[in-house]
């Protein structure tokens, strides 16, 4: 077996503003950004990548805090996890703040941002349903000064990639001022890359319930019925409160959605039936679906 030690980036740089760290970007294209390094120097340490240069965005002020922008919050990528998970975010966008709370442990959250966690496309990255469900988009920066907005899901499904001399500068995240659950299951006790993830988040001035579960798929899934449905049965001008069976009809719902029963065989065949791994998958889905919107309503 051939092992590759570490090799050393060339050229490391610091710019100290976005379009800056654009310019060095686009001064070397086998360069690549590198934010907490969380994911990317494990990857340089692992051998998976030898970058020829790095780009190092931790000194560019701009994008480490957030602003407010026409009923939006205006998310810096350089937030870190331990900056989003504190009261001040939660009491603004509380979805991600839950997230950025359960994103590893403290040494990751510490260093790991937002941008990174995006960029990364892991379909583990916890932000990202959180991110889905609020229906963000992204401000990606470029060359001579550039801005241009994408959905954040775009980005996720590859639809709209980053160019070579891109960044993600801001996400931009409408502000609900209702409840928002994330939830994780891990499979193990302590911090750990989700199996699977339900973000639930309420719009009650366009009397909506988004969902969006993830880990389970390359991208976050949106299951847009079972929204539709559930936001149908809610009084949103009342309690707001929903049955048990509504409840747990909603996290069955969401769970088909996501992980659908397999195609039927020829006719007289049984139907096929899921191996017992995805079906316990298609469970914890559902609890967590379930639990997320009671959680939500309560
Ligand atoms: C032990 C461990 C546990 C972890 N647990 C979790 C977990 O539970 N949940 C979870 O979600 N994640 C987890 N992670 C993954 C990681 O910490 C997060 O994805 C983190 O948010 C990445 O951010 P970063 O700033 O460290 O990214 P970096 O490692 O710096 O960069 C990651 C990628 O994004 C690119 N990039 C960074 N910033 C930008 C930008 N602004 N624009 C364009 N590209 C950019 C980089 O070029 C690179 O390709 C874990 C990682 C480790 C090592």
């Amino acid at each position: 077996m051939t092992t590759h030690a570490p090799q050393t980036p060339r050229s490391v740089t610091l710019p100290t503003s976005l379009d800056e760290a654009v310019a060095a970007l686009a001064a070397m294209p086998a360069a690549v950004p590198v934010a907490g390094g969380t994911d990317l120097m494990a990857a340089v340490n692992k051998g998976q990548l030898r970058p020829a240069g790095l780009v190092g965005l931790g000194r560019i002020s701009e994008i480490r805090g957030w602003r407010y922008l026409d009923g939006h919050a205006l998310l810096g990528a350089g937030l870190t996890h331990a900056r989003m998970g504190r009261p001040d975010f939660a009491a603004l966008i509380p979805g991600l703040a839950a997230a950025a709370r359960a994103a590893g442990p403290p040494q990751i959250r510490n260093a790991g941002t937002l941008g990174g966690n995006i960029a990364s496309i892991a379909p583990t990255g916890d932000t990202l349903p959180v991110l889905a469900a609020l229906e963000a988009d992204l401000i990606i920066a470029g060359p001579e000064g550039s801005r241009r907005e994408i959905p954040v899901a775009h980005l996720l499904a590859g639809r709209d990639m980053l160019g070579p001399a891109e960044l993600i500068g801001y996400v931009r995240v409408p502000l609900l001022h209702a409840p928002q659950i994330f939830l994780k299951a891990t499979g193990r006790t302590g911090p750990g890359r989700a199996t699977a993830s339900v973000a639930v988040v309420l719009d009650p001035a366009r009397r909506g319930v988004r969902c969006a579960v993830g880990a389970i798929a390359p991208m976050p899934l949106r299951p847009l019925e079972a929204e539709r449905w559930i936001a149908s049965l809610i009084d949103w001008d009342g309690r707001r409160g929903l049955t048990t069976e509504a409840l747990t009809a909603f996290g069955d719902y969401v769970a088909a959605a996501c992980i659908p029963d397999p195609e039927p065989g020829l006719p007289g065949d049984e139907q096929p039936v899921h191996p017992p791994a995805v079906l316990h998958l298609r469970r914890t889905v559902a609890a967590l679906a379930r639990r997320a919107l009671g959680r939500a309503l309560s």
